[in-house]
């Protein structure tokens, strides 16, 4: 990866550029090979074997690192496989502050595996100061945020954490999916880890499944090493690449999904037959400011609620363009009914009470145009409208 002071653009685009030393190629090739051999007894080149360490995973390890303004990263083979490597931090009796409307594999995680070793979770709006403070117990070691969340977009100040979490010598993890480093950067803003499911916005194509993990400080970043290398949920060679390959479009790939994203929210802010837009780049938006101040963008995924729960199955139904399939992040444009898919493994109780209700639909927009997804969802909200309540159509 080339010096720090190039803009993120620029980074991205020769993620992988290094100088490859034998033949000068742009794109750092696929190393395949789980060994390395010794020069001699005592040597070693830098790789002996490669759950711990493989050159096509280091240069996306490294770049990763540079872009999140972190000390180390860590390539694995999941978002799930870099979270449980993080959680592995934490030992029988410890106790986590959660982020509230949290991705549900991470409620999973937690709830059915991590609390059977004796690591329990308090969920809040980790926004909430006062919140935190009440859940805060002698044993708690960390506080985990999603901003934004999905599918609420809630937004958390993660600065403001950060400095309450130091004061109490808790960590700050931020899953930091949603937005990326190209328009937000939480060690910056003074958290410890940053984790992403690769697999969205920075692979990019709905076509590779990986995880990354960002720390800040030696000590930390020994630790995570140790449990990556020990756990073994790493990043394969050619994920490795695919990753990097995708990534090296980021910025222009999130700068359409937003721009699409906030054009789309805008439409239905104003539709008859929407009840609610969750977009936390709409002024209206309780998270706007903080927002605004700590990222440079807003990701392409947002939230609306119909006015009628039975608008839901047609909808989805008459997209034509638009996709009805889980996932997000990618260049092609997905519905999801979080109620049912996404959040599915969350009880329907704490799931209502925060708002992921039979009305909700979740949009991740991807960069295809803007005129053609408003024509998409204006149909199929029509198609709906005169099934639900029978009447002509406007044809
Ligand atoms: C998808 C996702 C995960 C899990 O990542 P996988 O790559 O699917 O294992 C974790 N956090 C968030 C916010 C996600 O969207």
């Amino acid at each position: 990866m080339k010096e720090n002071k190039w803009h993120l653009e620029s980074r991205l685009a020769q993620i992988g550029s290094v100088d490859e030393p034998v033949t000068g190629a742009v794109n750092y090739p696929i190393y395949q090979a789980t060994a390395f051999r010794h020069p001699q007894l005592g040597q070693s080149t830098g790789f002996d074997y490669s759950r711990t360490k493989s050159p096509t995973r280091t240069v996306l390890e490294e770049a990763s690192a540079v872009l999140e303004s972190g000390d180390a990263g860590f390539a694995c083979s999941s978002g799930m496989a870099a979270l449980q490597t993080v959680f592995s931090l934490f030992s029988q009796g410890d106790h986590l502050i959660v982020s509230l409307d949290l991705y549900g594999g991470t409620y999973r995680l937690l709830e059915k595996i991590l609390s059977r070793f004796g690591i329990s979770a308090s969920y809040v709006d980790t926004n909430d100061l006062d919140a935190l403070e009440q859940v805060r117990k002698p044993n708690t070691k960390a506080v985990f945020i999603e901003t934004p969340t999905n599918p609420l977009m809630m937004i958390t100040d993660i600065e403001e954490v950060s400095l309450w979490a130091k004061r109490h010598q808790l960590l700050t993890v931020v899953d930091n999916t949603l937005l990326t480093p190209y328009f937000q950067r939480p060690l910056e803003l003074g958290a410890d880890i940053v984790v992403h499911s690769a697999t969205k916005y920075l692979g990019g194509h709905n076509d590779v499944l990986a995880g990354l993990i960002v720390t800040k400080g030696e000590e930390l970043s020994k630790e995570i090493g140790f449990l990556h290398n020990s756990i073994g949920a790493v990043l394969s060679p050619t994920d490795s690449y695919q990753l990097m390959r995708g990534m090296k479009t980021l910025a222009l790939r999130m700068e359409r999904h937003e721009s699409n994203a906030l054009a789309i929210a805008q439409y239905l802010l104003n539709h008859p037959q929407i009840a609610e837009v969750f977009h936390p780049g709409l002024p209206g938006h309780p998270g706007y400011a903080i927002q605004k101040k700590q990222s440079s963008g807003n990701t392409g995924i947002f939230a609306f609620k119909v006015t009628d729960a039975r608008y839901v199955e047609p909808v989805l139904r008459h997209l034509e363009l638009i996709a009805f399939a889980e996932s997000l992040g990618g260049v092609e444009s997905l519905m999801t009914y979080p109620a049912v898919q996404t959040h599915a493994d969350i009880p329907a109780e704490i799931r209502e009470a925060v708002g992921v209700d039979d009305r909700l639909l979740r949009f991740s927009v991807g960069i295809e145009h803007a005129e053609d997804l408003i024509a998409d969802l204006g149909q199929a909200l029509e198609a709906a409208r005169i099934e639900v309540e029978g009447g002509q159509g406007h044809e």
